[in-house]
């Protein structure tokens, strides 16, 4: 039996790192779907003369190729043909893919890949709607969610210890755009499915959240 865990949440609440673990722990495949929106929105970057012209970008959509290969269980995002897993994370490709998901073709392409993925395999995918509209039927539907003060540290810690230079108030500022962003788009906005289990990460640690969600699947598994 193929399982699915359905993790969404916005920016910085932990989603990526807790569902890497978790996938590691039982066996199933990570999909970071923002990984793949990050993808679409370095193409339109390096292609299109304005990201926000949704019918030019979607005239264009066939000719862009996104493949999720795998390397000792780390996923990595093959953007015709080139691996571009090391380019997605730059604050620039996000604020583009707060732009490019808000369009219907890009959203009904990926959609479309990432329910494929589901269909073969057991899969912990975390997004943004993963529970309201890829995987509707996921075994165990999670929300991740934290203050924006709490995200917005996390992010300067991470680019911090890679020794970048950040400004914390840029970050929050960034945090709460994209939030804002996400959560008013017309289709698949950011929101807790009906029936996913709500988690406030701000003050638990990894192991903490980790331990809750594995709790919650072998609890659905057993009734
Ligand atoms: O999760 P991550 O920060 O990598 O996602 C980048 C952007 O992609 C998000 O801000 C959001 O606009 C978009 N996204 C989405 N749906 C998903 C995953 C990401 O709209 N399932």
């Amino acid at each position: 039996m193929n399982y699915s865990i359905a993790i969404d949440g916005p920016a910085g609440s932990g989603k990526s790192t807790i569902a890497k673990r978790l996938a590691k722990d039982l066996g199933f495949t990570y999909v970071d779907t923002g990984a793949m929106y990050r993808a679409i929105a370095l193409w339109a970057l390096e292609n299109a003369p304005d990201i926000k012209d949704e019918r030019l970008i979607a005239s264009h959509l066939d000719e862009v190729d996104i493949d999720l290969e795998y390397s000792e269980g780390s996923q990595q995002v093959i953007l015709n043909g080139e691996n571009v897993t090391d380019r997605l994370r730059q604050e620039e490709t996000g604020k583009a893919a707060s732009v490019v998901s808000k369009q219907k073709k890009v959203r009904e392409k990926l959609v479309s890949i990432q329910q494929k993925l589901a269909g073969s395999q057991s899969v912990i995918m975390d997004g943004r709607d993963i529970g309201t509209k890829v995987l509707p039927d996921a075994f165990l539907k999670v929300f991740m969610t934290a203050s924006p003060e709490v995200r917005a540290k996390r992010r300067f810690d991470e680019l911090t210890l890679k020794g970048e230079k950040c400004d914390y108030e840029e970050i929050l500022k960034g945090v709460k755009e994209r939030d804002h962003a996400d959560e008013t788009r017309k289709i698949s906005p950011l929101k807790p499915a009906d029936d996913a289990v709500i988690l406030d990460t701000s003050v638990m640690s990894e192991a903490e959240v980790t331990g809750e969600i594995q709790r919650l699947f072998e609890e659905r598994k057993r009734s």
